[in-house]
C-alpha cells in the first residue's frame, strides 16, 4: 500500500502562446497514449482503484482507473485497447504526455462528471483541461458539455450576449462580470490553442472594453493544482516528490499579434461609435410625424442634444468599467429616453421628446445594435477577408443604424 509521503504539487499547463491555426507548440504534448516500459512514478491516490486494471502514467505521476471507464468515453482509448500489446511491454500501463493536471481534472470529469455552473473563474483550469483532453481523446460528450458552458458565457448572438450582461448584473446596477465568468485572455488563449474559433469574436468584444494597460497587463494565472501524491513502486529506494509550483505573481498575456488585433479592434468600435454618434444622434432629424413639428421640433432637436452630450461625457461606460463598449452605450442612450431623473439643480426631469421621435431612436438603436454585432468578427480580423479590415459594417456606422 502507498505511504503518505511529501506532496507534490503539480502545476496546471499555462496555456503557450496560441497560434492562428490550429498547432502544437510542444510536440510532447501533442503525442497520443503509448504503451509504458517500466518507469518510477508517483500515486495521484484519489485515481489510485483497488481494482482498476490500466495505469495511466502522465509526467512522474500514475492514475489507476479503469480500462473500460476509458474505452467507453474515449475513442483513442477504445482503439488503442482494441490491439494486441506488443512483446515486452507491460500491459496495464499507458504513457501519456500531457500534464498530470490536465489528467487528473479529464478522470475527475470521466468519473464524476462536467460539474460547473456559475464559478468559472476558480473551475477555468478544470473545464480547460478537459476541454484539451477530450479533444485530444475523443470523448466527445465531454468535449460538447464544456463547450456549451463557454459558448453561454462567450456566445454568438446578441440575444445570448445581452442575457449573459443582465446575469453578471446585480440588482442595484453593479457589473461584475469576473464573480462569474472567466477572464477572455484566457478564453482567447484556449481558442486558438483548440480551434474554438466561435469562442472568439465574443472574447475579443469582451476584453476589448477595458483599458489598454490592463489589457496588456495579463490576468492571474488560475491557482495551482495540489494534488497529494504518494511515491511509489518503480524506483528502489522511493525517490523524494520533487514539489513543482507555479510561479507566484504569474500572470497569463494575450500574444502579440492578438494583442495587436485586440487594439485595432478597439480603435474600430470608437471610431463607429464617434460616427454614430454624429450622424445618428447630432445630426438627427425628427420623426416625420414628429409632435413638437409646429415649432421645428425644437424640444426633440434639443433632447438628441442633451443625449450625444451627455453619451460622450460618458466615454462610452468608463464611469462603470465598460469603456468602449458601443453595445453598452447604445443600449444606455435608449434607456436615457425613459429616464425621469434627470437633474438642472432644481428639478428632476425626463427628456421633452415625443413618442414619436423616441420611437424611430429606439429602432435606429436596436437596428444599430445588430450592426455592431455583425461588424465585431471584422473589427478583430476574425473574418476571413483578412486581419485588421474593419469587416461588415466596417469602422462606420451603415445606414442600418441611423
Ligand atoms: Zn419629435
Amino acid at each position: 500500500m502507498p505511504q503518505h509521503g511529501t506532496p507534490l504539487v503539480l502545476p496546471l499547463r499555462v496555456p503557450q502562446r496560441p497560434p492562428h491555426l490550429p498547432q502544437c507548440h510542444d510536440p510532447a504534448s501533442c503525442k497520443g497514449p503509448s504503451l509504458a516500459s517500466d518507469s518510477a512514478f508517483s500515486i495521484c491516490p484519489e485515481f489510485w482503484f483497488s481494482d482498476g486494471n490500466i495505469i495511466l502514467i502522465a509526467g512522474g505521476c500514475g492514475f489507476r482507473v479503469h480500462r473500460g471507464q476509458l474505452e467507453r468515453h474515449s475513442e483513442v482509448f477504445g482503439n488503442m485497447f482494441s490491439f494486441p500489446c506488443p512483446d515486452g511491454v507491460q500491459e496495464d500501463r499507458v504513457m501519456l504526455y500531457d500534464a498530470p493536471a490536465d489528467v487528473y481534472y479529464f478522470l475527475k470529469a470521466l468519473y464524476d462528471g462536467v460539474a460547473i455552473d456559475r464559478h468559472f473563474p476558480s473551475d477555468f483550469a478544470f473545464l480547460a483541461a478537459i476541454l484539451r483532453l477530450s479533444h485530444k481523446y475523443f470523448a466527445t460528450t465531454h468535449r460538447r458539455q464544456c463547450l456549451s458552458l463557454l459558448s453561454r458565457d462567450y456566445p454568438l448572438t446578441l440575444a445570448e450576449w445581452d442575457r449573459r450582461e443582465h446575469s453578471v448584473t446585480d440588482p442595484s446596477g453593479r457589473y461584475l462580470p469576473r464573480d462569474h465568468i472567466a477572464s477572455p485572455i484566457l478564453v482567447i488563449n484556449l481558442a486558438r490553442e483548440l480551434a474554438l474559433d466561435t469562442l472568439l469574436p465574443a472574447a475579443f468584444y469582451d476584453l476589448s472594453r477595458y483599458g489598454p494597460s490592463k489589457t496588456a497587463a495579463g490576468t492571474a494565472a488560475p491557482p495551482a493544482l495540489f494534488l497529494d501524491a504518494y511515491i511509489t513502486a518503480g524506483s528502489e529506494p522511493p525517490a523524494p516528490a520533487v514539489p513543482i509550483v507555479v510561479q507566484n505573481g504569474a500572470r497569463i498575456t494575450l500574444a502579440d499579434d492578438d494583442l495587436i488585433l485586440l487594439l485595432a479592434g478597439r480603435e474600430h468600435g470608437q471610431t463607429w461609435l464617434a460616427h454614430f454618434l454624429d450622424r445618428a444622434v447630432g445630426s438627427r432629424t425628427p420623426a416625420a410625424a414628429c409632435a413638437n413639428a409646429r415649432d421645428g421640433s425644437r424640444s426633440c432637436r434639443d433632447s438628441f442634444f442633451f443625449l450625444l452630450l451627455n453619451t460622450r461625457r460618458a466615454v462610452g461606460g468608463i464611469a462603470v468599467g465598460r469603456d468602449a463598449d458601443p453595445l453598452f452605450t447604445l443600449r444606455q442612450m435608449g434607456e436615457m429616453l425613459h429616464r425621469t431623473d434627470f437633474s438642472d439643480g432644481a428639478r428632476a426631469y425626463g427628456l421633452p421628446m415625443c413618442c414619436f421621435c423616441k420611437a424611430d431612436f429606439m429602432l435606429a438603436i436596436a437596428r444599430a445594435r445588430e450592426e455592431v454585432w455583425r461588424a465585431i468578427p471584422g473589427w478583430f480580423g476574425l473574418t476571413s477577408e483578412g486581419n485588421g479590415n474593419a469587416g461588415e459594417g466596417g469602422a462606420n456606422p451603415g445606414t442600418a443604424g441611423v
